[in-house]
């Protein structure tokens, strides 16, 4: 779908690829940090301070270089840049849609790309990252569902992509100034970019740990949200161990269509995934859970499927986001019309839950909501090998 909006592309190629031998500091969660220092001959009594101090100039002010550390010892610097690295995925393009949405494309180790998003609003701007590259799952309506899963990001490449953002925003705590001075132009972080999370929990979790820091990205728990598509048995884990808010992917009323368009339902379907939603949060102590509904015309988009889906949620504290279904080449669905989206959003809202329509964003840049999909297919691999080179246990569905 595209408009004939203006579009600025220009590209930025970054030397920074990872190299071999030393360690990323990226990514590594304060306990791997703290003893990859003591390990590098820090004084044990010390690591703790250190990584503190480290993580303050990684991630508070986007140093990438040991010796502009001036709060440690010039020696130390020295030890630092001869056992470690601070690497970042390599920007391979920028695009700006004429709504000011930005997308990147990313390339990690290993040659794969990811595509991360930006969208500015008036109050606040929300990065859209990903969480592997392309996705196990095949949802019916989903671009990154065409593409094979080739493998999960590391903790250090997804917390990455937020760095990678706030260099292009210009958004680091500059000398002299303090952390939190000006308003955040990144100030929330959504896991809807390619893959699904919870098959990549534990190098989400690390990650979003670093994010949620205050001495990390230093964003509150509360700003960040996890779309799963609804990996039941992980749902409990992401409240206890993450605490962020959760949104669910769940885009029918029926296990019959449901089966069809997010093929997990097989696994766990409707009444399974409430079960586990019921419980999150009270868990994770948070608020509402995101219900996300894609309106796709003739398929789920009736008055009956609305009323079928206020009664289902009923009890679970709970906002529906519809989304008007992004279109991408070679889709086998289309948008519902707009008056049967409001009708639709109008039941819910009389019903007593919030009912946003999405706006889509970045459309002229397929940048919106389900459209991402890095430009080079690749094979599928197992999972076993998928595991062997990230060295997390990918895991999947079965
Ligand atoms: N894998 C996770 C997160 C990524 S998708 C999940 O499925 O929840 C983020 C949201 O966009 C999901 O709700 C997804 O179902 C929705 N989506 C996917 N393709 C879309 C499309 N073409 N148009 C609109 N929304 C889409
Ligand atoms: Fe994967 Fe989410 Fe797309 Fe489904 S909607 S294929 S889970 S990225």
């Amino acid at each position: 779908m595209t408009t004939s909006a203006p579009i600025t592309q220009d590209l930025v190629t970054i030397p920074r690829k990872l190299p071999e031998g030393p360690l990323n500091l990226v990514g590594l969660t304060r306990t791997a940090m703290q003893a990859a220092l003591v390990d590098a001959g820090t004084p044990e009594r010390q690591a703790k301070m250190r990584c503190g101090q480290i993580w303050q100039w990684i991630y508070h002010r986007g140093v990438r270089d040991f010796a502009q550390m001036t709060n440690l010892s010039k020696d130390y610097r020295a030890l630092l840049a001869e056992r470690f690295v601070i690497a970042l995925p390599e920007v391979v393009s920028k695009q700006v849609s004429a709504d000011g949405t930005r997308k990147y494309l990313m390339r990690i180790a290993g040659g794969h790309e990811v595509e991360t998003v930006y969208i500015p609003e008036t109050d606040r701007g929300t990065l859209c990252i990903s969480s592997q590259v392309g996705c196990t799952l095949t949802c019916s309506f989903c671009h990154t569902g065409t593409q094979r899963l080739v493998r999960n990001l590391t903790a250090g490449e997804i917390v990455g992509q937020i760095m990678v953002a706030r260099d292009d925003l210009g958004e680091w705590v500059k000398p002299g100034e303090a952390m939190g001075e000006r308003p955040r132009l990144l100030s929330n972080v959504v896991l809807m970019g390619m893959g699904e999370p919870l098959y990549n929990f534990d190098n989400v979790r690390d990650a979003m740990k670093i994010t949620m820091d205050g001495e990390g990205i230093a964003l509150s728990r509360r700003r960040i949200t996890l779309s799963t598509s609804g990996v039941v048995p992980e749902i409990a884990r992401t409240a206890e161990e993450i605490g962020c808010l959760l949104a669910v992917s769940f885009h029918a009323t029926t296990d019959e269509v449901r089966d069809g368009l997010v093929p997990i339902n097989k696994k766990w379907n409707i009444e399974t995934l409430l079960g586990a939603l019921r419980d999150y949060p009270k868990l994770s102590n948070s608020e509402r859970i995101t219900f996300e509904y894609v309106m796709l015309k003739g398929v789920n988009d009736s008055d009956a499927d609305a009323r079928r889906l206020v009664q289902l949620i009923r009890g679970i504290p709970a906002k529906i986001n519809l989304i008007p279904f992004n279109e991408w080449p070679g889709a086998p669905y289309e948008r519902s019309d707009w008056d049967r989206i409001e009708s639709f959003a109008d039941i819910v809202y009389k019903a007593g839950y919030a009912s946003p329509i999405r706006t889509p964003r970045g459309e002229d840049i397929m940048a919106a909501c389900g459209q991402l999909k890095s430009a080079t297919e690749r094979a599928r691999k197992s999972r076993k090998e998928i595991a062997a080179e990230t060295g997390t246990g990918a895991q999947g569905p079965v």
